[in-house]
């Protein structure tokens, strides 16, 4: 790191010298040794001894990026009862796991989780830390990264590591006109947090193995200022990201009633209702159902896209969905060339067709529970 600084200053009176004009001389600050930083770190993210999405999926990312660097995957678990997480990571593709158990770390508080973060990386010393971008991994991410000090990615779509080892962490800039790749120099380890629904995780693989190691908590249950005194669901909230089959609603529904109509369907299939940017925007519906570029990313099961015309900041969202259905009246609609099935026609007679087949055939003695491929060969019926 260069600095210049400005000598020939009369320190006495704070003002440069009458008789020295102000030399300017180059500082060369040494960055930091980090040679011995190797290894990819991912934080998992659990509630309840259950592990969000996007740490599978990270680890998925996260096992390609170490064979590039030709390097380990270690998983971070921290929790209480948590031993079956740290060995999950193990068959969902990490080598090594460090894993923190103790009563008083049940519920995520800021500075218990990162001083085990702190210390696990003084330890371990990985090069790249990668955390899910949820409420929780920002909170995390940012924490940890102020206090090493490195270098935060936040929300990152895409990862990919240079010649030099460098992580390339690339995100949506400039009101998600852009994507900008971000890269971090000079310290490490190298931080991004990471948007769910993007990566994919690998199939689990209950014959790996690897090394759990148990981590002693940094902070006694006294030295924790805050307390978790209840969760209360937000029952209203939609989780899309961990929703596996999705009926979403664009424009062309025309106004908010007929998100009832997708809501029934959603309900017949046990699927979540999702909507474009103009639903949302025009107050249709709420924000936290909006798919695409500034809303969530989804990799359901099934995907129905009704009376949306398939607009690139929408796709993107969308369109690793295993099975897309798209349902609009215009049959030069962009949408189907995304789709796995096409429906050309007016949503307002083929929604409540379709719900009216999946209800009944769940009504069947055999159909105990209503899957996506019903659904699927519902709606191709
Ligand atoms: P339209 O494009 O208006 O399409 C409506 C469709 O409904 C048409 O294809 C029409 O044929 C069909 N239709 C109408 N009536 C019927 C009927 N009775 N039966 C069947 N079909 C019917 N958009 C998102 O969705 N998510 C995002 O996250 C997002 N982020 C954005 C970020 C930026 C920076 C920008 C600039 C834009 C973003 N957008 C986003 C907006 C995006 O560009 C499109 O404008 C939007 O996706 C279009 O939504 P739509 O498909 O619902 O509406």
């Amino acid at each position: 790191m260069e600095a210049e600084q400005v000598t020939g200053v009369d320190a006495a009176a704070g003002q440069p010298a009458a008789s020295a004009k102000p030399r300017r001389e180059k500082i060369v600050i040494d960055a930091p040794d980090f040679s011995d930083y190797n290894g990819i770190m991912i934080v998992v993210e659990q509630r309840a001894g259950a592990a969000k999405k996007v740490s599978w999926q990270l680890l998925g990312e996260g096992r390609k990026l170490a064979q590039k660097l030709n390097t380990e995957l270690m998983a971070v678990v921290i929790g209480s009862d948590v031993g079956a997480l740290a060995q999950e990571a193990i068959y969902r593709g990490a080598d090594k796991v460090y894993l923190c158990d103790s009563e008083e770390l049940r519920d995520y508080r800021t500075r218990p989780y990162s001083q085990i973060c702190l210390h696990v990386i003084a330890t371990a010393k990985p090069e790249i830390v990668l955390i899910g971008a949820t409420y929780w991994g920002r909170d995390l991410a940012g924490a940890i990264a102020t206090h090493l000090p490195t270098g935060l990615t936040a929300d990152c779509t895409q990862l990919d590591v240079d010649e030099n080892r460098l992580l390339l962490a690339s995100r949506p800039a400039f009101s998600e006109k852009m994507l900008a790749t971000i890269m971090c120099k000079q310290y490490k380890p190298q931080m991004a947090t990471a948007r769910s629904g993007v990566f994919l995780e690998l199939p689990r693989d209950p014959s790996r193995t690897g090394a759990i190691i148990p981590v002693p908590a940094q902070m006694s249950a006294d030295e924790i200022a805050t307390e978790v005194l209840a969760f209360l669901e937000q029952t209203e909230r939609v989780n899309l990201e961990d929703a596996e089959i999705i009926v979403a609603g664009g424009r062309g529904l025309g106004g908010p009633e007929p998100f009832a109509l997708l809501q029934d369907l959603a309900d017949a299939l046990g699927g979540a209702v999702g909507a474009s940017r103009p639903a949302v925007d025009a107050g249709w519906i709420g924000h936290d159902h909006q798919v695409g570029q500034t809303g969530s990313t989804v990799r359901p099961k099934l995907y129905f896209a009704i009376g949306i015309s398939g607009a690139v900041q929408h796709v993107v969202g969308m369109q690793h969905s295993d099975v897309i259905v798209a349902i609009n009246r215009d049959p030069d609609a962009p949408i189907f060339k995304v789709a796995n099935f096409g429906i050309v026609g007016d949503l307002f007679s083929i929604i409540p067709a379709i719900t009216k087949a999946v209800q009944e055939r769940r009504q069947l003695p055999f159909a105990v529970a209503a899957t996506a491929k019903e659904a699927v060969a519902a709606t191709a019926g």
